[in-house]
C-alpha cells in the first residue's frame, strides 16, 4: 500500500485544510516550542479501501519531518478482517495511532504520538474531516467509474515521484509559514499577554495570501 500526500490531488483543500498544533513553552508536552504541520497521506492502491491514514508531521524547529503517524478510524475488526490474520494484526497495529514501523521517525516520534491521539484526534469535527479527505482521495484514485480506471493507473505510476517532490515542497513551506507566524506573535507580544497553556490548533494557511 503505497502512500502519497493529500495535497498531491487536492492542493488548494491541503492548504486549507492542514492541522497545525503551536506548541508553547508552558504546555509541558516534551516538545520544543514551535508550529507542528500534521500532513495527511492515503493509499493510493486502486481499488483498496484500506481506511487509514499516515500522518507526516513536520515541525518548524528541525523544518524536517519529525515523526509518520498511522491512525486507522474503524473498530479493531474491520482491519483484523482486512488483513485476514489477527496475530498480524497485532504485530502491525492497522489501527493504532502507533509510529509506522517502515518510516523515518525521530526522538519527537512518541511526545508527537501522544499529541496525535490525546489532541488532535479527540476532535470529532477533524475525525470527520479526515473521512471526508479520505473519500475524496479514494474517489480521484479509483475513479468515478471503471472506465476512468486508466487514469488512476497513471496517477498510482507518478505517486512515488510526486511524493518526493510534494514532501519536499511542503516541508520548505510549513517552515516559511511557521516562520512567518512567529514575527507576527512577536509583534503581538507587547499588546497581549498569553495565559493560556493550551497548544494552539488551527489550520494551515500558509499559501492563502498569495492565492
Ligand atoms: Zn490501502
Amino acid at each position: 500500500m503505497p502512500y502519497q500526500m493529500f495535497h498531491d490531488l487536492y492542493p488548494a483543500l491541503a492548504e486549507r485544510e492542514t492541522r497545525c498544533i503551536t506548541v508553547t513553552s508552558r504546555a509541558k508536552l516534551d516538545l520544543p516550542t514551535g508550529d507542528y504541520f500534521f500532513h495527511e497521506m492515503y493509499c493510493n492502491d486502486q481499488g483498496c479501501d484500506c481506511r487509514r491514514v499516515f500522518f507526516f508531521v513536520v515541525s518548524s524547529v528541525r523544518k524536517d519531518v519529525e515523526a509518520v503517524v498511522a491512525w486507522g478510524w474503524e473498530k479493531p475488526a474491520f482491519y483484523e478482517k482486512w488483513l485476514g490474520d489477527d496475530k498480524l494484526n497485532d504485530k502491525l497495529d492497522l489501527k493504532g495511532p502507533s509510529l509506522n514501523l517502515m518510516s523515518p521517525q525521530t526522538a519527537l516520534a512518541p511526545a508527537l504520538l501522544n499529541l496525535a491521539q490525546n489532541l488532535l484526534l479527540r476532535d470529532p469535527d477533524y475525525v470527520a474531516r479526515i473521512k471526508r479527505h479520505y473519500r475524496l482521495f479514494r474517489d480521484k484514485i479509483d475513479g468515478k467509474s471503471r472506465g476512468k480506471s486508466k487514469r488512476g493507473a497513471a496517477i498510482q505510476r507518478t505517486a512515488l515521484g510526486s511524493v518526493k517532490t510534494s514532501m519536499k515542497k511542503l516541508t520548505a513551506e510549513s517552515a516559511e509559514y511557521a516562520e512567518k507566524k512567529r514575527k507576527e506573535n512577536r509583534s503581538r507580544a507587547g499588546k497581549r499577554k498569553q495565559n493560556d497553556n493550551s497548544p494552539s490548533i488551527e489550520n494551515m494557511k500558509f499559501r492563502q495570501e498569495k492565492n
